[in-house]
């Protein structure tokens, strides 16, 4: 097991969101986490990334062997953790090349691996925009300065694929998500997909599980999760919604 989520309970502000939340992962599996707003999904994304607002009151997480929750963020990230798409940090100034530069040589320090100097890093950027089929424009402009929201999509992709982690974690925001922004994520996904590799994909979009084809899709409703399927289970929540998922699980 990859990620072991046992009864975790967690609140922000002294007001309880995750209710004792399980949760398995292997690795090479896709998990979607669809639920209404408010749910606490974007809260279970925030507690695993370890962001500081959020108060673990109960429960286990495992990941790749080792207590999750012991680690800091930044241990997290360099064991492997990766969360994408929520609050990207601008940071003026520093080019976005020297940034993941320095991302990946932490990462492969913690991997035993040697540091990449400037020209290798650049034969590796290009080996990994290949295999996104992207453009290599973002390089060269400061962390998120400017970026349309597409092209942060774009380069939390492409951060994803320069730093190879074990468990990506997308949390879809609320906001609309444009048709080629979806199919750039979607693609990004797929490119990344291996058999060592496992994403929880938090999202709204129907659509956007149309193109990665989750191997699990898990309602989250009041701070728990209330159901499991397959791929078939998003496609009964697109016709039906959630209400007679909630209900049955309110009668229970
Ligand atoms: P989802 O991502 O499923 O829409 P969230 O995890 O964002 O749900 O939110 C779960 C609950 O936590 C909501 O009731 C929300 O109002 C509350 N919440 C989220 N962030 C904060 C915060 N910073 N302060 C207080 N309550 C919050
Ligand atoms: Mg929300
Ligand atoms: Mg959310």
């Amino acid at each position: 097991m990859l990620l072991k989520v046992e009864n975790l309970q967690a609140e922000i502000e002294e007001k309880q969101i995750l209710k004792g939340l399980n949760l398995e992962v292997k690795p090479g599996e896709v998990h979607a986490i669809m639920g209404p707003n408010g749910a606490g999904k974007s809260t279970l994304a925030s507690v695993l990334a370890g962001r500081e607002d959020y108060e673990v009151t109960g429960g286990e997480v495992e990941f790749d062997g080792e207590d999750l929750l012991d680690l800091d963020p930044e241990e997290r990230a360099r064991k492997g953790l990766f969360l994408a798409f929520q609050y990207p940090v601008e940071i003026p100034g520093v080019s976005n090349k020297l940034f993941m530069q320095t991302a990946v040589n932490a990462m492969r320090e913690e991997r035993g691996l040697a540091a990449l100097d400037m020209f290798d890093f650049d034969e590796y950027a290009k080996e990994k925009i290949e295999l996104l089929d992207m453009r290599a424009d973002l390089l060269e402009r400061s962390v998120n300065v400017g970026f349309s929201g597409g092209e942060k999509k774009r380069n939390d992709i492409f951060q994803m694929a320069l730093l190879e982690p074990k468990l990506c974690i997308m949390d879809e925001t609320d906001s609309g998500l444009d048709i080629d922004a979806l199919r750039q994520v979607a693609n990004g996904v797929n490119a990344l997909r291996s058999d060592e590799r496992s994403f929880i994909v938090v999202t709204h979009y129907q659509r956007l599980l149309d193109y990665i084809k989750p191997d699990h899709v898990h309602v989250l409703y009041d701070g728990r999760i209330i159901k499991s399927g397959g791929f078939e289970l998003a496609l009964e929540l697109e016709e039906n919604g959630y209400d007679e998922i909630v209900q049955q699980y309110k009668n229970a």
